[in-house]
């Protein structure tokens, strides 16, 4: 049994932090929304009433936060997480943001004497709930070998992808990906209407040809061809068109900072913010079918 600190017990946090709790652990969570706080409480987190309060027992705290200045709030302000957690916990912050910020918070945990993981997640609110989670661990090995068990009862695969911001580098390149085959895949199915190709016999072919890739064979964004698809529910998330650009904007900022050429990741955030823009943007991401056609 470990004693875990959980700051940010929303969409994500929730249920992961309610899968700690079945495998034994004794949560302390900490949410600024009274409402996210109350509902993790009936779950059987102890309730705390600050970022403090949540983390001064804690063997391990996990945060799941929005974005970046969050996590910096979190960590570093005056009666944050370096300034409250109790000598030797290991810090995991779960949340997706800039590799950036990602080193200079692990940076300053380790100056106060924390070892400190980036852990982004993939699987969305259905895999958290699961407990079928992949965390794409940034940090070093001890601290990853420390965490794995406890991330074990969340998640199904656990990959240390290397040192501090590794993981959030995963995790948007990943992204990047899926973003750019999800478009590439669309085109095609918009291209096939046109040319009166049926929309099955395309899956048929692509499913087995070179044009095989995720986007397509589990998450095809017309309804048919992937009945557990979210094209067979007008689209309804899923992983948020928001949520998408989100995540390509990182990989953008983290482009331009390093000095990598990515143009095609360039055109997938300038389309899904057209998407996002027109009203999309809680819409699944596979929506931007529809955006394609002209819809
Ligand atoms: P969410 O908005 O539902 O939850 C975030 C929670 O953090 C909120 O309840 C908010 O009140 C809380 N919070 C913000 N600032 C705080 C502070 N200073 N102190 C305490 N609590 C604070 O978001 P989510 O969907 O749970 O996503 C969390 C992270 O996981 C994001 O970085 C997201 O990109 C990533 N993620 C989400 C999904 C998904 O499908 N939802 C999938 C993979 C990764």
């Amino acid at each position: 049994m470990v004693s875990i600190g959980f700051i940010g017990l929303g969409n994500m946090g929730r249920p992961m932090a309610r899968n700690l709790l079945t495998g034994g652990h004794v949560v302390k969570g900490f949410d600024l929304e009274p409402a996210k706080l109350r509902a993790a409480e009936s779950d059987g987190v102890i309730r705390a009433d600050s970022v403090a309060a949540a983390v001064t027992d804690a063997d391990i705290v996990i945060s799941m936060l929005p974005a970046g200045q969050h996590v910096r709030e979190v960590y570093l302000s005056a009666d944050g997480v370096l300034g409250s957690a109790k000598a030797g916990a290991l810090l995991i912050d779960s949340s997706t943001i800039d590799v950036a910020t990602a080193r200079n918070v692990a940076a300053a945990a380790a100056k106060a004497g924390f070892e400190m993981l980036d852990a982004p997640v993939s699987g969305g609110v259905a895999g958290a709930e699961a407990g079928s989670l992949t965390f794409m661990v940034g940090g070093n090995d001890g601290a990853s070998r420390r965490a794995t068990p406890v991330l074990a009862v969340m998640g199904r695969a656990i990959i240390h992808a290397g040192p501090s911001g590794s993981g959030q580098a995963a995790k948007i390149c990943n992204n990047m990906i899926l973003g750019i085959t999800m478009i590439g895949v669309a085109e095609a199915f918009a291209l096939a209407d046109r040319l009166g190709l049926e929309r099955q016999k395309l899956f048929d072919v692509a499913s087995k040809s070179s044009g095989q890739c995720w986007a397509l064979t589990s998450y095809c964004p017309v309804p048919g061809p992937v009945p557990a698809s979210p094209a067979n529910r007008g689209y309804a998330p899923g992983f948020a068109a928001s949520m998408m650009l989100k995540d390509l904007r990182l990989a953008q900022e983290a482009a331009a900072a390093f000095g990598a050429a990515t143009p095609l990741g360039a055109e997938a955030t300038a389309l899904y913010t057209l998407f996002s823009n027109s009203g999309r943007e809680n819409t699944d991401f596979s929506g931007i079918f529809e955006m394609i056609v002209g819809k």
